[in-house]
Formats: C-alpha cells, sequence, structure tokens
C-alpha cells in the first residue's frame, strides 16, 4: 500500500525580494517498504525534497501525505513527534555527539523511541563491532558514518531517509551499507529512500524517480532490481 504521497509540492526559498523555487509541483507515490533512489543532478531539489519528506522544512504548498497523516499540516510539536517515531536520517553531515562512544550514540533514540535497541548487534552489521567503545573522533570519516547509519536504522524507522549516504565510503564499505538498505527495505517492510547522483545507485533501487530543476523527468518502476555486490 502506498506510504508516501506528494500531491503538487511547491517549495520556494526567499532570500530579499528574490524567490526560488525549488520544487515545483512535483507529484509522486511511494510504497511501504519500496526501496527508492531519486536521481537528479546538483541543485535539482534532491535536498528539498528529503527535507520536506522528513518533516525538517515546510512547504510553500501542496501536500505530503505520510501513513495517511497530512505533514504539511503539522505544527513544530507534531513534526518533532513525526520525525522521531517514523524517521532515520542518514545525512552526509554525521551528527554524532562526540562525548558518547560509537555503542552510546547508536543507542541514544532508546530513551526516544520506544523500541529495545541492540547497539552492539547493530554495529556489527556495519562492520563495526570492535569499534563500539571508541568515540567519534577516533574514527575514520567512513566510520563515522556508518556509526549513524546504525543509529538510523537502529530504531527500526518506517522510512530511511539517505542523502548520498555513500559519499563518504569507499567500495566496499559502500556495498556493505546497500546491501544493509536493501535488506531492510525487503525483510523489514521498512521504506528507503536514497537521493543521490550517482546513477550507479539507481541499478539497486524498485523505483527510480528522476528530478530536474525541482520537476520530476521520469519515474520509473524496475522489475529486476539487482542485488548489489
Ligand atoms: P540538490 O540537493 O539536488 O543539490 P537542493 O535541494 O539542495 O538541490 O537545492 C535546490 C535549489 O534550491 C538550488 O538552486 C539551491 O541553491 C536552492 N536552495 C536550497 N536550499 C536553499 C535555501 N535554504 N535557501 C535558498 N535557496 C536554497
Ligand atoms: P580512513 O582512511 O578511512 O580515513 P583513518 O586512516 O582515519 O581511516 O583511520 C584508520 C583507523 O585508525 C580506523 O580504524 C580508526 O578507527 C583508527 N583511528 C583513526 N584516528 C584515530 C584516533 N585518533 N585514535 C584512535 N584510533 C584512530
Amino acid at each position: 500500500s502506498t506510504i508516501i504521497e506528494f500531491k503538487d509540492v511547491i517549495k520556494e526559498y526567499r532570500a530579499g525580494d528574490h524567490v526560488l523555487r525549488a520544487m515545483d509541483n512535483v507529484n509522486f507515490t511511494i510504497e511501504e517498504g519500496e526501496f527508492v533512489v531519486i536521481l537528479g543532478p546538483s541543485g535539482a531539489g534532491k535536498s528539498t525534497l528529503l527535507n520536506l519528506l522528513g518533516g525538517l522544512d515546510s512547504t510553500t504548498s501542496g501536500q505530503i501525505i505520510v501513513n495517511g497523516e497530512h505533514v504539511e499540516s503539522f505544527n513544530d510539536n507534531e513534526l518533532t513527534r513525526y520525525r522521531a517515531r517514523n524517521v532515520g536520517f542518514i545525512f552526509q553531515f554525521y551528527n554524532l555527539i562526540p562525548n558518547l562512544t560509537a555503542l552510546e550514540n547508536v543507542e541514544l533514540m532508546k530513551d526516544i523511541v520506544d523500541v529495545n535497541i541492540d547497539g552492539e548487534a547493530v554495529l556489527d552489521s556495519v562492520g563495526l563491532k570492535d569499534h563500539s567503545n571508541q568515540f567519534p573522533a577516533q574514527l575514520s570519516g567512513g566510520e563515522q558514518q556508518r556509526v549513524s547509519i546504525a543509529r538510523a536504522v537502529a530504531k527500526q524507522p518506517a522510512m530511511l531517509l539517505c542523502d548520498e549516504p555513500t559519499g563518504a565510503l569507499d567500495s566496499k564499505t559502500g556495498v556493505l551499507i546497500l546491501n544493509l538498505l536493501q535488506d531492510m527495505s525487503n525483510s523489514k517492510d521498512t521504506t528507503v529512500v536514497i537521493v543521490t547522483h550517482n546513477a550507479i545507485l539507481a541499478e539497486a533501487a524498485d523505483k527510480v524517480i528522476r528530478i530536474k530543476n525541482g520537476q520530476i523527468e521520469s519515474i520509473a518502476i524496475n522489475e529486476n532490481p539487482k542485488k548489489v555486490s
């Protein structure tokens, strides 16, 4: 069934009297458990789309319906609750808390969402079994990104929203992470939305949405998504 729907979504940024339309009448749907890649060149509006979907920014007009709820109508408290319950973010900036260990960073959400998190197991799944007691500054860039992925995955969100998730990862780790995301969408009904300019990721997707200049260029269903390896 449909979990995400964008209906005539417009997003404009204002700087003084200048208006920039970053999202121009965008319509699409995403099904529960789908692995979706949103592809487009720099400046196309990918981060804008992800921020709107994740409840980090508000639309200028149009509707964003997630699990039957109108995200565009949420107030700040409702948005905070929506993000905590439904959304796991994997962003380019890792946002790890420097004075907490990798394990503590991953288990951070335990008290916020009512989920039993086995941080050791999740760190193991991203190849960081032996790093759980290290602080972010003691980890490489790729390792820090994997901790942030582990943290997003740990609370078992309905949606995982990923901004260029393999950006800071060497190819071997990139494959590991993509496999993990694919498995989550296949077996756990987690809906995965990745925005990227990297067309290679599209081969792994169930659905590829291409955007350009804030508009949908095409939407393609992939009958035989490639298992990344
Ligand atoms: P992408 O992620 O595809 O590179 P973005 O969503 O970041 O694209 O940006 C889309 C357009 O909106 C770009 O022209 C960008 O300069 C502009 N933009 C993004 N964020 C802001 C902002 N906070 N204020 C003004 N313009 C912005
Ligand atoms: P990369 O080439 O991926 O950026 P680094 O060369 O930064 O990796 O780190 C290699 C290894 O050294 C990593 O496993 C990391 O955990 C460890 N490491 C890096 N910096 C520190 C540090 N300050 N203290 C302890 N271990 C560190």
